[in-house]
């Protein structure tokens, strides 16, 4: 059965008949993972808690419809790995612009960026292209959305306990047994001003680690996946329906 709030799922007959007022874009990226995730693992994520987000906000009357993903993300540290494969931010601006043009034109009143790759950073973008479109332009990385400390005890940012959890719960035939998996091992910066985060610069992943993961995915288990997936999706889904209920020319307390 096609899910109502899926559009690769949908067709003209369903679409033509539903008025939506939220358009969710999945955007991921397509990189390696340590040795026991796929090289989807931003992108599958992102369109699964996507799905599920919309799933809890439709039953609850929400018309909320999810695009297909963006596979693409900036990967412009891992050029060097074999198959990282980079969008560079200017050209993620313009498909960007391009598909929140689309929506405007036919009349969906608002787009949320779902983003599922910690090097994709819309803010920007959305700066400057909100005063060109008439839809409403907002973003949400899932891995925000939720403080994972109670859910996880190592939390490692890129192939580590928390995405090993979370693929292990929504894509289990895709993670290989974590014997595979290496220790997930990072170098931090010599630089005190960059390790501790006041200063900023791109790492370098081939230099930062051996085996492309950063946290030990050791502890990840399905179950704790499953936990953290309903925690944010939950979330989520709260906010879609706030979302799709609101005057978003009124998106501020009353004085
Ligand atoms: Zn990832």
């Amino acid at each position: 059965m096609p899910r109502p709030y899926i559009l690769a799922e949908l067709t003209w007959k369903t679409v033509r008949a539903t008025r939506y007022d939220v358009a969710v874009l999945p955007w991921g990226a397509t990189e390696a993972h340590n040795f026991h995730l796929p090289y989807g693992t931003d992108n599958i994520q992102a369109e699964d808690l996507a799905a599920r987000a919309a799933e809890r906000a439709w039953q609850r009357g929400a018309k909320v419809v999810v695009l297909p993903g963006v596979p693409f993300g900036v990967n412009t540290g891992q050029l060097d790995i074999p198959l990282c494969i980079n969008m560079n931010p200017s050209t993620q601006a313009l498909l960007l612009r391009d598909v929140a043009m689309s929506l405007a034109g036919q009349g969906i009143g608002k787009l949320v960026i779902f983003n599922g790759h910690g090097a994709n950073d819309f803010r920007q973008m959305i700066r400057e292209l909100q005063p060109q479109v008439s839809l409403f332009l907002c973003t949400v990385n899932w891995y925000k959305v939720v403080d994972p400390k109670p859910f996880f005890t190592d939390l490692g940012d890129h192939a580590g306990e928390l995405e090993t959890s979370v693929m292990q719960h929504v894509a289990p035939d895709l993670v290989l047994p974590l014997s595979e998996a290496g220790s997930g091992a990072a170098r931090k910066f010599k630089i005190a001003a960059f390790r501790e985060g006041w200063a900023w610069a791109p790492r370098n992943w081939r230099q930062v680690t051996d085996d492309t993961g950063s946290g030990n995915p050791a502890a990840a288990t399905a179950e704790k996946g499953k936990r953290y997936v309903e925690a944010v999706t939950g979330k989520i889904a709260d906010f879609l329906i706030e979302l799709a209920r609101s005057d978003t020319s009124k998106l501020y307390e009353d004085q």
